[in-house]
């Protein structure tokens, strides 16, 4: 990884195909995003913006084209040594077994006390695990049934916060909180994030009004770029 780029990713002519489908999902995907930015992604469902934030982590490769992030072809680099860089939030909160700072850990282990309460006021928890008789000891029940859809989306993100990521990606993340905790948890998420780069999909206009760069795409394709402003 080059230094001098930490926390940049670039798409170079990026196409996608599912393993086994016919159809290309991503078509000649170019864009550049960078630290101390927020680059959103909007466009219509099955526009391909999920798809496109998943290639990342690698949780599928490129079919053609190159995805550099740190100045390296991901191809080129271990999967881990390129997912230890990046908080990566699904739609869906995910939780395991264990209690909620085991949970909050589950991406760096040597995450101190402090820096799980900090995450997870950050993530706007602190309200439900603060009434919880157990607060960060609380066990989480198989499959997570003891904490709601929100608490569990707000669990997800402060789990990504407490790794301290240089790039973040919130795939929708945000989209079961309601309005109020939604703006709380960006507004307290700016400074944390001001050095990193934040990718984000996002299907609230309020989300991604701040964005430096909007990526509109359309069946597979980038078909806008800029600045809300601009767009
Ligand atoms: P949404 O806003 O509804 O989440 P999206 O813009 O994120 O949509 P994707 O989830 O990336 O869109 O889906 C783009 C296309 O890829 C869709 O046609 C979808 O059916 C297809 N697709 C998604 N995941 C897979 C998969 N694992 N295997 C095959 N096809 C898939």
């Amino acid at each position: 990884f080059d230094d001098t780029k930490k926390g940049v990713v670039e798409f170079r002519n990026v196409s996608f195909k599912y393993p086994d489908a016919d159809e290309e999902i991503l078509k000649n995907i170019s864009f550049t995003a960078k630290p101390g930015e927020t680059t959103a992604f909007i466009g219509s469902t099955g526009s391909g913006k999920s798809t496109l934030i998943n290639l990342i982590p690698r949780f599928f490769d490129a079919t053609e084209g190159e995805i550099i992030v740190d100045g390296v072809n991901i191809k080129n680099v271990e999967q881990h040594e390129l997912r230890k860089r990046i908080g990566y939030v699904p739609q869906k909160g995910i939780l395991f077994t264990g209690t909620i700072a085991s949970n909050l850990r589950y991406g760096n282990p040597d995450a101190t006390d402090d820096e799980i309460r900090d995450a997870a006021e950050i993530a706007q928890a602190m309200e439900f695990i603060s009434t919880k008789p157990d607060g960060f000891a609380t066990e989480i029940s198989q499959g997570g049934t003891n904490v709601s859809g929100g608490q569990k989306q707000r669990l997800s993100i402060a789990r990504a916060i407490a790794k301290n990521p240089e790039i973040y990606i919130f795939d929708d993340s945000f989209s079961a909180l309601d309005l109020k905790t939604d703006a709380a948890l960006r507004k307290a998420l700016k400074p944390k994030t001001k050095d990193a780069t934040v990718l984000i999909v996002a299907q609230r206009i309020s989300t991604i009004l701040h964005a430096e760069q909007i990526i509109v795409l359309n069946e597979g394709e980038i078909v806008g770029k800029g600045t809300h402003k601009e767009l």
